[in-house]
């Protein structure tokens, strides 16, 4: 019972860290939502975690919560644990990318502190996870991370992928079947505004690939 409370609060804190990369606040609604949680649920663990001493986060009624820089490191430490088991998974049980991500939620909440020291140390202390996620490393410092979308490439632009978004399985399957993966090389042939579609050459295939909208918003990339 004691692993299921703990596993729950790291979720939460990973999940608040998450959502404030991405859109910049995280509201109740918007966490019960991806932890598949009753709202009001969601309100007694935020009030506990905000009550904690020192606090993990601040919360506003009806505004949000915001992580304390406690709260931060937590997250960072919690995201270190996850991208190097899905690195481990990978590289040394031979998991495919797409599977990788479910089986490290279930495992970092119960790894060791010398578990996760072994297997940095086993893969190199690698700064990058299969999807191109940066990894914090042990001071708990991120690797510089690109923020430009495919979807904002127009004709004449060449990048390189730098990472995907890595929770939808059938996305990852989908990209590694076309050979879209961090490290990749492109240009952008055509865009037609109207469905938002870019017509690619990915270097080293022989024919152009048309993608729309739903993939290119979930690839990063460098631009080159
Ligand atoms: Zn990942």
């Amino acid at each position: 019972m004691k692993e299921r409370s703990t596993g729950t609060r790291e979720d939460y804190i990973k999940t608040i860290y998450e959502l404030t990369a991405l859109y910049g606040r995280a509201t109740t609604n918007h966490i019960a939502e991806r932890l598949v949680i009753k709202p009001a649920s969601v309100t007694n663990m935020i009030q506990k975690l905000a009550s904690e001493n020192p606090p993990l986060l601040n919360y506003r009624k009806h505004r949000g919560v915001v992580l304390t820089t406690e709260g931060e490191r937590e997250a960072l430490q919690i995201t270190r644990r996850h991208r190097l088991l899905e690195m481990f998974l990978q590289q040394i049980l031979g998991y495919s990318w797409d599977e990788v991500h479910e089986e490290a939620e279930r495992l970092e909440h119960v790894i060791s502190d010398k578990f996760e020291q072994c297997i940095a140390q086993v893969l190199g202390n690698p700064r990058y996870d299969p999807h191109g996620d940066p990894i914090p490393n042990n001071d708990l410092q991120l690797p510089p991370s690109s923020g430009i979308r495919l979807s904002e490439l127009r004709p004449g632009q060449q990048a390189t992928v730098q990472r995907v978004q890595g929770r939808d399985s059938a996305l990852l399957r989908y990209l590694g079947d076309i050979g879209l993966k961090p490290q990749t090389q492109l240009s952008v042939l055509d865009y037609s505004p109207l469905d938002e579609n870019l017509r690619l050459q990915i270097i080293g295939q022989d024919q152009p690939i048309v993608l729309g909208n739903r993939v290119t918003r979930h690839v990063f990339v460098d631009l080159a």
